[in-house]
């Protein structure tokens, strides 16, 4: 499924099978997550995508060959292929251990061809063995919304009592993780979005509600993954003194002024940009464990630009997963 220009459908077309350079696996795509950044990229959102693009960040793939040099995977194996898809490895942040702030770093499905396809090419270096616990569908929430979910969880701190705004692919794995960790979790969804609010108290929230309402106590931090600017000013009022508010998300709206007091007291702004590779491998150490479950709902690729209608107007419980074939 090809996107030829911003703003356009995707198109189903029969591109060439793609060959692996160096250092790179062919892949033959076995579920592929739908991310809200693949929206943001789909409708023009994000500058400078690479065009005609293959979309899709959330890859699970078998190996089906190996590119001159690629040694670290076997034909046949099951991998997972994540958003950052090639970095520099010299640049300032490439060796502070901060590669997801690479110069010059490459995204799957924005300057790479993705997942949303039969087959891709990835570098093997940027590729995650995957947990067996898993299967192809629940997997591939994990690659994006579980390791993006897992950075901003980090950035909270050590927040006791934690709110979530907007309850979608990524927050719902976040909120199992830090119910394990013994967090407490406020979960905050569109007005009127009953179905949500259930979900999320389903996954061990212990209150649900509007993202205009007050949660009943204050929140020690809050990750915000609507991309909506005016939920900043929002979630500062719920944080106590000392509180972070993560922007997690690629594209925000912009934020609306507001008044100096909600940020006095020490509360932090901050925003989780991509991840790293140490990233993921944490996260797919601890998915296990938790365990985290994901809730998806499978379509065939062909439906890809249903499944993003669905995300943009809010209609999917969890995270959707394209299978080829
Ligand atoms: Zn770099
Ligand atoms: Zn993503």
């Amino acid at each position: 499924m090809l996107l030829e220009r911003p703003g356009a459908p995707l198109r189903e077309v029969t591109l060439p099978r793609p060959v692996p350079g160096p250092g790179q696996v062919l892949l033959e795509v076995r579920a592929c997550g739908v991310c809200r950044t693949d929206l943001h990229v789909a409708d023009g959102e994000l500058s400078d995508p690479k065009l005609p693009l293959v979309l899709g960040h959330e890859i699970v793939g078998r190996v089906a060959e190996c590119g001159p040099g690629a040694a670290r995977f076997a034909r046949g194996d099951r991998v997972g292929v994540p958003w950052l898809g090639w970095t520099c490895g010299v640049c300032a942040y490439c060796r502070s251990g901060r590669e997801n702030l690479c110069d010059r770093a490459r995204f799957t499905g924005w300057q790479l061809d993705g997942g949303y396809a039969d087959f891709t090419v990835a570098d093997e270096r940027f590729c995650f063995p995957l947990p067996a616990e898993y299967d192809d569908i629940e997997a591939a929430p994990l690659l994006c919304a579980g390791l993006i979910g897992h950075r901003a969880l980090a950035a909270a701190g050590d927040a006791l009592r934690l709110g979530l705004y907007g309850f979608g692919a990524a927050a719902h794995l976040v909120a199992q993780v830090a119910r394990h960790e013994g967090r407490r979790v406020f979960a905050f969804t569109r007005p009127g979005d009953a179905a949500a609010q259930a979900f999320a108290r389903e996954l061990g929230a212990e209150w649900a509600g509007a993202s205009d309402e007050a949660p009943p106590e204050a929140l020690d931090a809050a990750i915000i993954f609507a991309p909506v600017g005016a939920l900043v000013p929002a979630a500062l009022r719920t944080v106590a003194k000392g509180g972070t508010v993560v922007c997690a998300g690629i594209h925000m709206s912009a934020i609306p002024s507001f008044p100096y007091d909600i940020l006095w007291g020490e509360r932090t702004v901050r925003s989780v940009a991509n991840l790293t590779r140490q990233d993921g491998e944490s996260f797919l150490a601890l998915a296990p464990r938790v365990p985290v479950r994901t809730q998806t709902e499978a379509l065939p690729l062909a439906r890809a630009n249903e499944a993003l209608d669905r995300l943009r107007s809010g209609r999917l419980r969890g995270a959707a997963v394209l299978l080829p074939g």
